[in-house]
């Protein structure tokens, strides 16, 4: 999904520029840390970065995809990068020599070596202190890249040790796009776009038979209480409650309730913004015709103090039938 600088340079501006600065500078580090949220980029962008130092003829910072590094690193066992990630809960110890035996390796290739360490945070104790002493005494031409979601579970000696990179979330907007260029339904994207800003739970909540559910009941709910309170009263019993059953759900399913609203008062101020379910872009119009700007208000006041309620776990099935009885018409 991610593939070409291109596309980094559009989702992680920042990063890149001072990744490609340093590199067109020959100012490398000798260990970078990258940082951020899940879904921002870091395994694509080490990968760029780990293809771009090893490439025989960068052009513009960039790797050049054709010279025999590049057409290595595309097979996926390219001599000069190791990858390690953690072995069940956690990386070894075991891990770490292996791969500081590989890194100390001559003669085997020539030239520079790199190794990415993923859920670096996921260093034991002893993996940490056999990785800092090597993070100490690289030796030549040895770059790292660690990679973590939770940059205060990194030990402190191993953190000042390498340049921090930090990776902002990625943008809707950015997100979207991406998801478009992937193949995903534009209806769909722009749903998933707004409940995460990772591409990878973007991609698996869209393949999720029960989210698919989820979404098609909000849309329903949506409509029958506009219509029929008590239609919609029979479906937060027969429809609802039954898909929504978890906590997290629960909170999701307010959330996707509270977009469709959002989608409806965007329509009435007729905002140049992408829905969040564009499939339904003309009924929001018509139901944004029917209702005042003080109506919708309300409405999305009564999800939001719904969702407030929901930690309190009171009883799920009176919250969601007083919520019906918020959201009615007149
Ligand atoms: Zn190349």
């Amino acid at each position: 999904m991610l593939e070409t600088g291109k596309t980094f340079e559009r989702i992680q501006p920042v990063v890149m520029k001072r990744l490609q600065q340093a590199f067109e500078k020959e100012r490398l580090a000798h260990a970078y840390l990258f940082e951020g949220p899940a879904g921002a980029g870091k395994r694509e962008i080490s990968g760029f970065f780990a293809k771009l130092l090893l490439c025989e003829n960068p052009v513009q910072n960039v790797p050049c995809e054709t010279c025999r590094s590049c057409r290595l690193y595309e097979s996926g066992n390219h001599p000069g990068i190791s990858t390690i990630k953690p072995d069940g809960q956690f990386i070894k110890i075991d891990q770490i020599r292996e791969l500081i035996a590989m890194m100390s390796k001559t003669g085997f290739t020539s030239g520079r070596k790199i190794y990415i360490i993923e859920e670096a945070d996921r260093m034991n104790q002893s993996s940490a202190n056999a990785l800092l002493k090597f993070l100490e005494e690289p030796g030549q031409d040895v770059t790292a890249i660690l990679l973590t979601e939770r940059l205060h579970s990194i030990m402190s000696t191993i953190r000042s040790r390498c340049q921090l990179i930090s990776f902002q979330p990625l943008s809707r907007e950015v997100l979207l796009e991406n998801l478009k260029g992937s193949g995903m339904a534009l209806s769909l994207a722009a749903t998933v776009s707004m409940l995460t800003q990772s591409a990878e739970q973007a991609a698996l909540l869209a393949e999720d038979e029960q989210f698919l559910q989820q979404r098609k009941t909000v849309l329903k709910l949506v409509t029958a209480v506009a219509a029929d309170i008590h239609e919609a009263l029979l479906m937060v019993q027969s429809d609802w409650l039954p898909l929504f059953k978890e906590k997290e759900d629960a909170e999701r399913g307010l959330d996707m309730l509270l977009f469709a609203y959002r989608d409806i008062a965007s329509a009435k101020a007729g905002l140049e913004t992408v829905y969040t379910y564009p499939d339904m872009e003309e009924t929001w119009k018509q139901m944004a015709l029917q209702r005042s700007y003080t109506a919708l208000s309300d409405q999305l006041q009564a999800i939001l103090q719904a969702k407030q309620q929901l930690p309190r776990n009171m009883n799920r099935t009176l919250l969601m039938e007083q919520l019906m009885l918020n959201l009615q018409e007149g």
